[in-house]
């Protein structure tokens, strides 16, 4: 590996939540961090009572919950006891809507202050919570609200009008729309919601919910294809709390800012429920991702931890590249990211210009909640996504070709990264698609889909996804290895690479590039990226071919859709684009 280790100094180890791994490891049960939870006193759990009422009850009542930051910089402050009374009122209004236990309520909302009262008083009123992202076109909400059986949706006018309006008759079990910005009269067929939240009572008695009850459904990226409905249960809550804790370091009184959008899971698990179960206070901004604005929020907000993904990482770095000021964040202790492989230049990048490196963790909507990190205490390799959580069994394992699960336990085998059942934030299904769940499953093992690697000293290293993974002349070929070879290049903000048919050797590896900010592609640039990934990589490994694009195709989550990059390159069917970022090309 020709990065080095970033060492942690005795006082990181001294300060983090978890200290010494091994120990956190041994000592560590499910039960236990159950037991850190207040639950109902006959065995019953709701998430939003854990990240609410508790707090509440714990004292923290006065304590800031939720900073929203407007588009146009205009901030809405919710304590604990505010955020707590909003999301009653909204449960409320559910109640008297006749909306209650498992039924289905969506939000189709910008990260604005009614989608975090929207998410809480679902749960509250025992309600399963769907969140959709806002840019989605008419189709992909449809889709997602006929699979999930939608009851309600909480949505804005506009959103309502362009999106929702002409085919809302034809959802049979759409009952009501809520929408969040209409003062009065509501349009035909909806309700104005912040009138008949002001009618409705501060007081609600969360819904004593069972642990196994269904409490999100969360649709994935479509990354690799037509996303899935991935259904998780109030059990979760035991995940999102102690991992929060672990992973990310969370601790009460902490400013936090996730910048994941509740359309996705990230958003939720960790953009929701987690901080507030850590009595964290959160940060949110309304506004779409802006270099210049990212440097104010985390400098004025004092944000202490900071849990973000590779995309934005890599805008900065290209805003940086033309205007290298520090960022100035002597309050920032904390830097996270996941959804993507996090290039080890990136991780470097933030010692450079926070003072301090991020930390990649991995996971997926299956699982619910944060697997595999690298933890406040630990020592980083760039380019590692870190070892297994507490109570998170992990493992590479191999399938032949019938179908036998084996377990390879040499140091740096290539094999499908699986882990254990038995947390509680696993997913319980995939909503109607129950063969499709049960294939997940095999030998006792949790089959993720992603192929790893994992060293001597139990640190996983992602190769890629299983469908992305390159065969080249016998040689099986991990996308992220030369993607991040090609960002060591000074010139190069983005990569991508993919395997293309080739007669003799299967699959020859292309790549793809956007330049950093005003750079100009040339042919000279092309011959020096491939002379330098074959230096740094080999003629096996490197690719035959780089093209530049302006940018490259991302799922809204900000995932590199590299099997869009090469139907199009083969001119073959571009596949569900529902989740598909408007491109620039
Ligand atoms: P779909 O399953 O619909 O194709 P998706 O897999 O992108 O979409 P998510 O559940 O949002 O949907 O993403 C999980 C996936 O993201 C993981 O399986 C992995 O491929 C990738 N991922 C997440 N975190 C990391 C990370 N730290 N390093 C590498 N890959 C990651
Ligand atoms: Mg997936």
């Amino acid at each position: 590996m020709p990065w080095a280790t970033l060492r942690k100094t005795p006082s990181d180890r001294a300060s983090a939540n978890l200290g010494d791994y091994e120990t956190a490891i041994a000592s560590f049960s499910w039960d236990q961090a159950r037991g850190e939870l207040a639950g109902f006193p006959d065995g019953g759990l709701n998430i939003a009572h854990e990240a609410l009422d508790r707090q509440v009850q714990a004292g923290r009542g006065a304590q800031l919950a939720l900073r929203w930051i407007g588009r146009d910089d205009a901030v809405r402050d919710f304590t604990y006891a505010q955020l707590t009374a909003q999301a009653n009122r909204f449960a409320n209004v559910l109640g008297s809507l006749g909306i209650g236990k498992g039924d289905r309520v969506y939000a189709l909302l910008g990260r604005t202050p009614e989608l975090y009262v929207a998410a809480l008083g679902t749960l509250k009123a025992g309600a399963v919570f769907t969140p959709l992202f806002s840019a989605f076109g008419p189709e992909p909400i449809r889709a997602r609200m006929e699979i999930g059986e939608a009851n309600v949706l909480v949505t804005s006018q506009a959103l309502y009008h362009r999106k929702v309006e002409a085919w809302r008759a034809e959802l049979g079990s759409l009952r009501q729309v809520l929408l969040t910005d209409c003062a009065a009269e509501a349009p035909a067929g909806t309700i104005a919601l912040a009138p008949a939240m002001a009618r409705a009572a501060e007081a609600f008695e969360t819904v004593r919910t069972g642990p196994e009850d269904m409490a999100l459904l969360h649709f994935t990226s479509g990354t690799t294809g037509k996303p899935k409905g991935a259904v998780h249960v109030h059990e979760a809550v035991v995940a999102h709390h102690i991992t929060g804790r672990t992973a990310l370091d969370l601790r009460p009184g902490d400013i936090y800012w996730c910048t994941a959008d509740p359309g996705w899971v990230t958003g939720t698990s960790y953009g929701i429920i987690s901080p507030l179960t850590n009595g964290v206070t959160l940060v949110v901004d309304e506004a779409e991702f802006d270099a210049e604005r990212w440097r104010t929020i985390l400098r004025e907000q004092k944000v202490t931890v900071w849990y973000t993904a590779p995309t934005a990482i890599r805008m900065l770095m290209r805003a940086w590249a033309q205007d290298p000021r520090p960022f100035g964040v002597p309050d920032l202790r904390f830097m996270a990211s996941v959804g993507e492989p996090l290039n080890p230049e990136a991780v470097v990048w933030g010692l450079q210009a926070f003072g301090r490196p991020f930390h990649d963790n991995w996971w997926q909507t299956e699982t619910g909640g944060i697997m595999i990190a690298n933890f406040a205490a630990m020592d980083i390799k760039p380019g590692s996504m870190g070892r297994p959580l507490p109570g998170v069994s992990a493992g590479i394992v191999e399938r032949s070709p019938e179908g036998d699960i084996r377990e390879l336990e040499t140091p740096m085998a290539l094999g499908e990264l699986a882990l254990r059942p038995g947390w509680p934030s696993i997913m319980r299904g995939y909503l109607h698609e129950e063969a499709r769940f049960r294939k997940c499953f095999a030998g006792g093992w949790y089959l993720t889909g992603d192929l790893a690697m994992r060293d001597s000293d139990g640190y996983y290293w992602f190769v890629g996804r299983a469908d992305d993974v390159i065969k080249s002349a016998g040689h099986l070929i991990g996308p992220f290895e030369v993607e991040s070879v090609l960002m060591e290049h000074p010139a190069v903000a983005e990569a991508a690479v993919i395997g293309l048919p080739d007669p003799v050797s299967g699959e020859v590896v292309k790549a793809y590039v956007a330049l950093k900010a005003g750079l100009d592609a040339s042919e000279a640039l092309r011959r020096e990226l491939l002379g330098h990934a074959r230096k740094r990589l080999g003629a096996a490994v490197a690719p035959k071919d780089v093209a530049f694009r302006l940018n490259l195709p991302k799922t809204r989550s900000g995932k590199i859709m590299r099997r869009l990059l090469k139907a199009r390159e083969l001119g073959l069917p571009e596949g569900d684009l529902s989740t598909l970022e408007s491109e620039e090309r």
